[in-house]
């Protein structure tokens, strides 16, 4: 299912009388058969109409703008479902997993990470990027516990986060121990409805505690032992603070982020790429491994951001949710998608089906800054201290480098390789 957003109106309307006998308001929780309706600061609780109840509409979430229609005194009828400027949404991939919106009408998503513990993971932005802007609600990147970097190393670390600046996307640093650039957020988000995302532990309890007090949320280290200061309500919820600012907190909403994202949908968040994409050979290049790929040579040639290249590729590949994207690649060569384990080495730098390579990295798994040219396999050497290594020779710089070999390298091909006769070595012996 694709939605469409045409005009977006920031914030929540205000709540006014509709229709005669009618209120208009904004769905706070939800539970079976009733939701809690904000209407104009007074909180109703409403049984859900059967009217409603029989409709497509009936898949009510926090957030959703609702009529709600005055049945007897004191007892209210949420009458019709008002429609959603955005959705905050799980991707359905099939039937038997079908999307399903975790809250409506949210402006601004603040996706939180952390600069250390966690330690910061660019290409999870990415995912949470996708998946924002899908429902068409606008990212903001907030870095938190910057406290906990050295003050010189700072701009190093932050100077990662320069590509997404380029594209637009607001980039806050903060800190929710020391205060610092909270102002900053909170000024990006006033008069709007905000949601904060991100991976757990980054500290989204702890910055919506710091912007509000009275929200009392429970944080990571609360969690672990007492329970003073836990926020008992478990349902969905939407709060309201100073300045205009609405946020919607639900366990939909901590737990979201984990879902996977179409490919169409994907491409949309690399506009960064569409220019370049028009110059491909192929008209529905995914910028993998088709051949007079001009993303690709983009890359190379450092107009396009290597960091962000790489995220797309493992978006792109990344079928197995649950299992952690970061340190796994699609083969630039066969397609493959290539996990870390089985190779015996920490690092994997090479296919172990078709033993190709991208020539990327200085040291092992800096994944840094060469020409990103395709490496091929072209002889198995012995280096010193007796270990076996594969040769490899860019297809596009020519440049040679030797890779230990695997567990699980393809036994076949790396015999191949060995049985190459030696005496046209296909690289310069001299300077090996
Ligand atoms: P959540 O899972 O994203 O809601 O994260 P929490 O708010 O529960 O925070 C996780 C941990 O990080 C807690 O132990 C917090 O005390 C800590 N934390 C959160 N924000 C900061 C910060 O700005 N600086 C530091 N040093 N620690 C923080
Ligand atoms: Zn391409």
């Amino acid at each position: 299912m694709k939605h469409k957003h045409k005009k977006r109106t920031p914030g929540l309307p205000g709540t006014s009388a509709a229709e005669s006998g009618t209120l208009t308001g904004t769905i706070v929780s939800v539970a079976r058969g009733a939701c809690t309706v904000d209407s104009g600061g007074t909180l109703l609780t409403c049984r859900i109409g059967t009217r409603l109840a029989a409709s497509q509409d009936a898949d009510l979430t926090v957030g959703d703008r609702v009529t709600v229609a005055i049945a007897d005194h004191n007892t209210y009828v949420l009458h019709r479902r008002l429609p959603r400027d955005t959705v905050l949404s799980r991707s359905g991939r099939d039937e038997s997993r079908p999307e399903r919106v975790i809250a409506a009408n949210i402006d601004v998503a603040v996706i939180v990470v952390s600069v250390k513990s966690p330690p910061l993971r660019i290409r999870l932005i990415d995912r949470y990027l996708a998946a924002v802007r899908r429902g068409g609600i606008e990212p903001i990147i907030c870095v938190n516990k910057v406290d906990l970097l050295d003050e010189r190393r700072q701009d190093t670390e932050l100077a990662q986060l320069e590509a997404y600046r380029h594209l637009g996307i607001p980039v806050v640093a903060c800190s929710a121990a020391s205060g610092e650039g909270l102002g900053d957020l909170l000024a990006l988000l006033a008069g709007k409805t905000c949601a904060f995302v991100g991976h757990s532990g980054v500290g989204k309890s702890s910055l919506l505690n710091t912007i509000s007090p009275d929200l009392r949320l429970a944080t990571n280290t609360l969690r672990k032992g007492d329970s003073k200061g836990r926020h008992t309500t478990t349902a969905s919820t939407l709060y309201r603070i100073g300045d205009g600012i609405s946020i919607i907190d639900t366990p939909g909403i901590r737990e979201f982020g984990l879902c996977d994202i179409g490919h169409d949908e994907l491409r949309s968040c690399f506009p960064e790429f569409d220019g370049y994409a028009a110059g491909c050979k192929f008209a529905d290049c995914t910028h993998m491994t088709e051949p007079g790929c001009a993303v690709r040579l983009a890359v190379r040639d450092g107009e396009i951001d290597r960091a962000r290249y790489e995220s797309y590729r493992r978006l792109m590949g990344d079928s197995t949710p649950d299992r952690s994207a970061d340190e796994s690649f699609v083969c630039a060569s066969c397609g493959e998608q290539v996990w870390p384990e089985g190779a015996g080495t920490e690092h994997r730098n090479h296919c172990p089906k078709c033993l190709h390579s991208v020539h990327l990295d200085h040291s092992p798994g800096d994944r840094a800054a060469c020409c990103g040219g395709l490496m091929e396999p072209v002889a198995v050497w012995v280096r010193k201290g007796g270990e076996w290594a594969i040769v490899h020779r860019c297809r596009d710089c020519g440049t040679l480098s030797s890779n230990r070999i695997a567990a699980d390298d393809n036994e076949m091909l790396l015999l191949s390789l060995a049985v190459k006769p030696l005496a046209t070595p296909p690289f310069p012996l001299d300077r090996l």
